[in-house]
């Protein structure tokens, strides 16, 4: 009847036509432009069809429909704010017409439903959902809300306060919330669902029922005023940087009382303006990054066997983390330490963290019991077994990681390759204490390892690429983003986060408040501002990073001034970790730090200040301390540091929370544009070689092209 890339429609029963989406090219169905036409199309034919009596909506894949194709956003939303309502505008008039047939419309949810996929389905008289499958309209976690007729529909269908629930957090929802909030009719088991569906259609055109639901959509909607006010209520402090959620309750309480087609145009000019958002630009650009991402640690991790038993030196705060995190995995992990005392604590910790998966129900007791016997604690190397992968986490010393590298790698077979987690120091120089130096690469994790996503993989001078497969490989199967990075001082992410560092520390000795700059930065979105990031991190920490590092690149970062971390540190002050840095901090009853302002800070800071106290406004302040870290982002890029803008990004927002809305510090740079970051380094061209943009940037603001 129709065969198109997308869609089949043929008849499945008397009367009854099935439209069935089976994209011919690919293993998923995606609501992309062709399947948005083939819609159209199916629907004329349809419309054609002698003795209709009903349709059928079904998928021949696994997941119903994913969503729409988030990689044609970019181009799409890089058009004129017109443009873009009139597509959603068009795509509008084609799920409307669908709408519209004149016979019951049921559609049978086999699998997952997202986004424009379930907005396909709320333009159906009714829906049956497999027991198994899950459906949401996820479009905040881009930035955007339901454009094709979602926020229109789902209010209209159940009710005010559903909708503003799922659309306002994108939750995914299970089968049974969603027969509780109404969206579905009907839950079975999956090999039921077709027939079920049939029966619903069957009954719809008995009773002719279907005609008064059709009649709600096309009407207003009864609302609670409390359910809106509450839910802008709760969205308005995240909505300076993520808009669109409140964007999406404050449309549907204007459309409320307005008829389908009305409500229509206002959802179409609405998502116009939402996709024109910072927000929008960089959380799309950052779902486009992690697929790049994922895709190449597939790669990776295929060109190398996977590791089964794995070694960890070490059993302190990153060594247990990261034998925990493997265990948990699956992996049969050897947890070496030269004290019994740290491979105790090591144990209690994993022990800790599982109890905490118990307790909240993420895992059973046995599974917890057997994720615990699968770490091995030893004091001695002969315990270590037939390991293929070695990570070492002991001391931040070259002296001792040479040592002890060099004396396990003695124990292993010629086949295991050995990885150092270390933060700062030369993979390429611990490799010569090494007689396999190609199988020795650099993995640097991030604390606390359970939690933070991102894992450095650095390629030493002589690293070879199946060391850098199986370290991929193996972070991948800790469930971590491996980034692959060329051996550099401070590696990608500490590397740019210097420059902001001493950005601060400039500011500071210039007469800026370290209480508004963090201020400043936490309003930009950072989770908390540099001061405070010092004192997490710990000053005599931070010192020895900062001078490992602003020694490698002596030439813009040398630090030739008294600074505050040098101060604080002379002072005892090391923030956390003994109670005072830059604030003071007590612990609340329950363990947990609290920070206070010390007013001894600010005396002790006038010592090293040379400028006049206070005398910055806040944009000056983000300048100071955010060109740097781009400046310093570009050039890692150009030197080939991270191989893709992508790459750099998605590694400061996993690893130090630059801010999601803001897509990471190349995409920022696009945001403001290049010309304008160029411009406002040669305004600070007297602070230096810090403030002074790469040749790649000064071309790209010649040329106005973009980072991504
Ligand atoms: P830690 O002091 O908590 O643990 C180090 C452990 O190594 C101790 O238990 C110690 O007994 C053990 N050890 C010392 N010599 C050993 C040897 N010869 N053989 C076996 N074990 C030995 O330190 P940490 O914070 O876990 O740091 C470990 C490594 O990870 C360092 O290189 C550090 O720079 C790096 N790192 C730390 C962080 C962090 O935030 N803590 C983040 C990333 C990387």
């Amino acid at each position: 009847m129709f065969t198109g890339q997308s869609i089949r429609v043929a008849v499945a029963a008397q009367g009854i036509v099935e439209l069935c989406f089976d994209a011919r090219d690919g293993s998923v169905n995606k609501l992309d432009r062709r399947t948005i036409d083939e819609l159209r199309a199916a629907t004329q034919v349809i419309r054609g069809v002698q003795a209709l009596r009903a349709v059928l909506v079904t998928s021949a894949k696994e997941a119903f429909i994913v969503g729409a194709d988030i990689f044609e956003f970019p181009a799409l939303f890089a058009q004129a704010p017109q443009r873009i309502e009139a597509f959603v505008a068009q795509a509008n008039e084609v799920f409307a017409a669908f709408e519209d047939l004149d016979v019951p419309i049921v559609t049978a949810l086999n699998g997952l439903a997202l986004g424009g996929g379930l907005e396909v389905a709320l333009a159906s008289d009714a829906r049956v959902m497999s027991e198994a499958a899950q459906i949401g309209l996820p479009e905040v976690s881009l930035g955007l809300f339901p454009g094709f007729g979602g926020t229109v529909r789902l209010p209209r269908i159940a009710g005010a306060a559903a909708a503003v629930d799922w659309i306002g957090t994108g939750k995914l929802q299970s089968a049974q919330r969603a027969l509780a909030a109404g969206v579905v009719e009907k839950l079975v088991a999956p090999a039921a669902l077709r027939q079920a569906a049939i029966e619903v259609l069957e009954s719809l055109v008995r009773s002719g029922e279907w005609r008064a639901r059709r009649e709600r959509r096309h009407g207003p909607f009864a609302a609670d005023a409390t359910v809106f006010l509450e839910a802008r209520r709760a969205l308005a402090p995240a909505a300076t940087h993520q808009p669109a959620a409140l964007a999406a309750v404050e449309l549907m309480e204007r459309a409320a009382g307005s008829t389908r087609d009305q409500a229509l145009r206002l959802e179409n000019a609405a998502f116009a303006q939402i996709a024109k958002t910072q927000a929008a630009a960089s959380l799309i650009q950052l779902f486009i990054n992690d697929q790049a991402i994922r895709k190449k640690a597939k790669e990776y991790a295929q060109a190398a066997p996977k590791a089964r038993r794995a070694a960890i030196l070490g059993a302190g705060i990153m060594g247990g983390g990261i034998a925990y995190t493997a265990a948990a995995r699956g992996i049969a992990v050897t947890m070496k330490d030269i004290r019994q005392e740290a491979l105790d604590a090591g144990i209690a910790e994993a022990r800790r963290l599982l109890s905490k998966q118990v307790d909240s129900g993420r895992m059973q007791p046995e599974q917890a019991e057997h994720v615990l016997a699968a770490i091995r604690p030893t004091l001695d190397y002969r315990d270590l077994g037939d390991v293929d992968f070695v990570v070492e986490a002991v001391v931040e010393s070259m002296a001792v990681k040479k040592s002890v590298l060099a004396e396990v790698e003695q124990r292993v077979g010629a086949g295991t390759v050995l990885a150092s987690n270390t933060s700062s120091l030369s993979i390429s120089e611990m490799a010569g204490a090494l007689r396999r130096p190609a199988s020795f690469v650099g993995m640097h994790f991030f604390n606390p390892v359970p939690q933070m996503p991102l894992v450095e993989v650095i390629r030493g001078s002589q690293t070879q690429e199946q060391a850098v497969a199986a370290a991929v490989g193996f972070a991948s199967v800790l469930g971590k983003t491996p980034i692959v990075v060329r051996e550099c001082p401070g590696f990608l992410v500490n590397r740019i986060l210097m420059p902001y560092m001493l950005g601060f520390l400039r500011a500071v000795r210039d007469g800026a408040d370290y209480l508004e700059i963090d201020r400043v930065m936490e309003a930009f979105g950072w989770p908390m501002g540099p001061a405070y990031l010092q004192d997490v991190v710990g000053m005599d920490t931070l010192l020895h990073v900062l001078e490992t590092i602003s020694a490698g690149f002596a030439e813009r970062m040398r630090c030739d001034f008294p600074h505050a971390v040098e101060l604080l540190v002379r002072n005892n002050r090391l923030g956390q970790k003994n109670g005072v840095g830059y604030y003071r901090y007590e612990s609340d009853p329950k363990g947990r730090a609290r920070k206070s302002i010390d007013p001894a800070t600010a005396t002790l800071l006038a010592g090293i200040r040379t400028g006049g106290r206070g005398t910055f406004n806040d944009q000056e302040l983000l300048d100071r301390l955010m060109l740097p870290l781009i400046i310093e982002a570009a050039r890692c890029l150009e030197e080939g540091i991270a191989a893709s803008a992508g790459e750099v990004d998605t590694s400061l927002v996993l690893g130090l929370g630059f801010p999601r809305h803001a897509g990471g510090p190349l995409k920022y740079a696009d945001w403001l544009g290049l010309k304008q970051v160029v411009a406002q380094c040669e305004k600070y061209a007297a602070l230096g070689p810090l403030y002074m943009p790469t040749e790649g940037m000064r071309r790209a603001a010649r040329d106005g092209t973009t980072f991504h």
